[in-house]
């Protein structure tokens, strides 16, 4: 392991020899076909490399054996701290393993690694309120909620479908789980109905978090669900590339002017085009900037031998213990959000969102 003598936390955290250039933060990140872990990804490393620390940025394609595999390489290259967003949030036990074998300590970035002793400390967004912020803004754009809170004009009763996001990733449960209890009273009041009756996470989720997976249960949902002349008036995404694959199947089945009320999150550039052109209603905004700035926060406290300030030391059980957490909070986005939120904080420019890429 690079420039490694201490006991400390960190596999070289502590010892004070080490300056940032004899220490190396590994990153794993899972995928490069959503644009947000590209974004993260390219965020910690600059900020790292900024402050002269050495990065081995890797990307897995959403396969779990690749990270795995990546990590253990992280590892025996020397890593000092490790940062991971998990594709399976279950399956990295024996990389976490070795890594408190070599003294190396855990970030999870975004999503917690579940089950196992080692994770000494997680970056993320309230997970929950994300799921909360979606159900309002379903509710919002079907006129049923104000976005000031109080109740819209709509009266309903409005047909609805769920979608959750891959099981194997904790934060689709907080997801949904945040969404479905503000969905609750509406869905007991007949307000809204789910017509294909999946309202079960396990019935709804899209593996991977793929477009094209939820394209297709949209498709089957109208075919299934929606062949009496019947409309979907809502359909609550939890994440922007399921929103457009599920977009794409209501424009598919004809759904133009009248298309239905669409979530999402993210705010990838694809999607708040779509809101701007008024196709898809929603999205809530992560600053990956924000949450890159906590996991190097936090690698900087480890590789000096400190503990990282937590915000929440409840929230987070991984089924082993209960990790402790900096969490960011988020931002809904509708059309007349896109300005002050998205372009004013420099996160896109006018001109990429007009023309979406
Ligand atoms: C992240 C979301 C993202 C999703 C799909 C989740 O773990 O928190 O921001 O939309 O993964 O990549």
């Amino acid at each position: 392991m690079a420039a490694c003598s201490g006991d400390g936390a960190g596999g070289g955290g502590g010892n004070d020899s080490d300056k940032p250039g004899d220490l190396t933060i590994g990153v794993s990140m899972p995928t490069q076909t959503s644009e947000r872990w590209i974004a993260d990804g390219t965020s910690v490393k600059e900020k790292l490399e900024a402050k002269g620390y050495k990065v081995d940025l890797q990307y897995a394609g959403d396969d779990i054996p690749t990270q795995s595999q990546q990590i253990d390489q992280m590892i025996t290259r020397g890593a000092d701290v490790l940062i991971i967003a998990a594709i399976d949030g279950t399956a990295l036990s024996g990389q976490l393993q070795a890594a408190a074998d070599a003294k190396i300590p855990v970030i999870a970035y975004d999503r917690l690694i579940r089950d196992s002793p080692n994770v000494d400390f997680y970056v993320s967004f309230d997970n929950y309120k994300v799921g909360v912020a979606q159900a309002t803004a379903l509710l919002v754009g079907l006129g049923l909620k104000n976005k000031d809170g109080s109740d819209g004009d709509a009266k309903g009763p409005f047909n609805i479908e769920l979608f959750a996001g891959s099981l194997d990733d904790n934060n689709a449960h907080f997801f949904f789980n945040g969404a479905m209890d503000t969905l609750k009273p509406f869905l007991d009041a007949g307000t809204l109905k789910v017509k294909s009756g999946q309202t079960k996470i396990d019935q709804v989720a899209i593996l991977r978090w793929q477009q094209e997976g939820a394209q297709k249960r949209m498709e089957d949902l109208l075919t299934s669900s929606y062949n009496d002349g019947s409309k979907v008036h809502g359909v609550l995404s939890p994440y922007d590339g399921l929103s457009r694959g599920i977009i794409t199947a209501l424009q598919n089945a004809g759904y133009r002017d009248d298309m239905s009320v669409v979530t999402g999150q993210d705010a990838e550039i694809a999607s708040v085009k779509l809101i701007n052109d008024g196709v898809q209603s929603s999205t809530i905004f992560k600053d990956t900037r924000l949450l890159a700035e906590q996991a190097v926060v936090a690698g900087e406290s480890f590789l000096q031998d400190k503990t990282p300030q937590a915000n929440d030391t409840e929230t987070y059980n991984n089924g082993v213990k209960v990790v402790p957490s900096y969490l960011l909070p988020v931002q809904t986005v509708f059309k007349d959000d896109i300005k002050s939120v998205l372009i004013d904080s420099g996160y896109f420019t006018a001109e990429e969102v007009a023309a979406g890429q």
